[in-house]
């Protein structure tokens, strides 16, 4: 290991940098992100004077202590000031960024964490890893392409084609108007589900704790199984609901929640050729990225919104509602939210929106990990709601 102490020049601005040569040119440039904001696949790092580009093959254990950074922003932009590239960002370019402060984030963290912290977070990819190549699998892949209406996908792909007046579709634009047909009609296809209905009598159900998995739901990866329990107390003890990590399971049973979506779209994505992956975000969401050859970079599909290529859904649309990072933020999120929602301890006077705890119900079955307390939501089972219990997750692998 070599402490290293570099002077980055950037806009005429000097940024001093501690480094450590161990660390490789990836964390290097994280840091230099921290400081610029400029991402960094952005990134061109020059040694000042000899004006040699710092790449993975150099030895960074000997560069010039002083460096210049270039984004290649400005390479095609020519010399615009770095306020007036702020205002014109895209939302590409702005999804961009974030992705890459989040990334500069979870470097940090992972860093700081220490073994147990890596092993932690390589015990949640490591599972992940070998799901995903359940979509490289030929026999899963045919499964999927025969459950598919292609004709029909193809016919509505050309005929979106020619109502935007492309008569003579090259086969970057067809591919590309298929994956979002194909999209749509994934989410005809397939439902969510909070809470399924009973087995028996079809009425509406009540979480009631987690089972084990049976034989037959092993086989197909599922690892854990919610239970329901009839809302009209029919003569069905209780409803399962096993939560498949199988691809070619959930074409069959074609629901679930954004796990089972996201997982079973991307296996379609595969099986039609699409570069595709299955992204992971540990705040509990996941989704579908496909590299767009007419766009000539990755594209954001959200098959349980039906939504593509606008990666700020999160960002922009839900979560700052919900964690305002600023005052804007905050006043718009006011002004959404209803005027008197709390009594003077903080707790909601809306009846629909108050958690009633009841005694634990009797279940004549013997299920191994009975919740604690039954928390009921009386109303609207939304998809946030159900991804606060603890035991009903949605996305991820379960
Ligand atoms: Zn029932």
């Amino acid at each position: 290991m070599v402490a290293r102490q570099f002077l980055l020049c950037h806009h005429g601005e000097e940024f001093p940098i501690e480094y450590d040569s161990d660390d490789g040119i990836e964390v290097l440039k994280f840091q230099i992100f921290s400081l610029t904001s400029v991402v960094p696949d952005d990134q061109k790092i020059l040694e000042e004077g000899c004006e040699v580009e710092v790449t993975e093959e150099s030895d960074l254990k000997t560069i010039s202590e002083k460096l210049r950074l270039v984004s290649f922003h400005d390479d095609i932009k020519g010399k615009e000031t770095a306020d007036s590239k702020t205002s014109e960002r895209s939302d590409e370019e702005l999804a961009r960024m974030i992705q890459a402060e989040e990334d500069a984030i979870a470097m940090q963290m992972f860093q700081d964490s220490g073994a147990s912290g890596r092993r932690m977070f390589e015990q949640r990819l490591r599972p992940c890893i070998s799901q995903v190549l359940m979509y490289e699998d030929s026999k899963r892949k045919e499964a999927a392409r025969k459950s598919v209406p292609i004709d029909r996908i193809e016919e509505k792909a050309l005929v979106s084609l020619g109502k935007e007046g492309n008569l003579d579709p090259s086969k970057e634009e067809k591919d590309h108007a298929f994956l979002l047909q194909l999209l749509y009609w994934f989410k005809q296809s397939f439902s969510w589900v909070n809470s399924p209905p009973c087995e028996n009598c079809g009425s509406e159900t009540t979480f009631i704790g987690m089972g084990s998995p049976l034989p037959s739901e092993t086989y197909f990866s599922c690892s854990s199984v919610e239970l329901f329990r009839c809302q009209k107390h029919c003569s069905k003890n209780s409803t399962r609901f096993p939560r498949y990590n199988d691809p070619l399971k959930l074409l069959e049973t074609r629901r679930g929640r954004c796990g089972e979506w996201a997982n079973c779209f991307t296996l379609y994505c595969r099986a039609f050729n699409y570069e595709s992956r299955f992204i992971l975000d540990f705040t509990d969401h996941v989704w579908t990225e496909c590299f767009s050859h007419l766009h000539g970079r990755w594209m954001h599909l959200d098959p349980c919104e039906g939504v593509y290529d606008n990666p700020l859904l999160y960002e922009k649309g839900l979560l700052p509602l919900y964690f305002p990072r600023d005052k804007h933020e905050e006043e718009v999120a006011l002004s959404k939210l209803p005027a008197d929602v709390g009594d003077e301890n903080g707790e909601t006077i809306i009846d629909e929106r108050k958690i009633r705890i009841k005694s634990l119900p009797i279940v004549p079955m013997t299920p191994t990990k009975p919740s604690t307390v039954d928390v009921e939501f009386p109303v609207n089972r939304t998809r946030l709601l159900s991804q606060k219990q603890n035991s009903i997750t949605g996305g991820g692998f379960q």
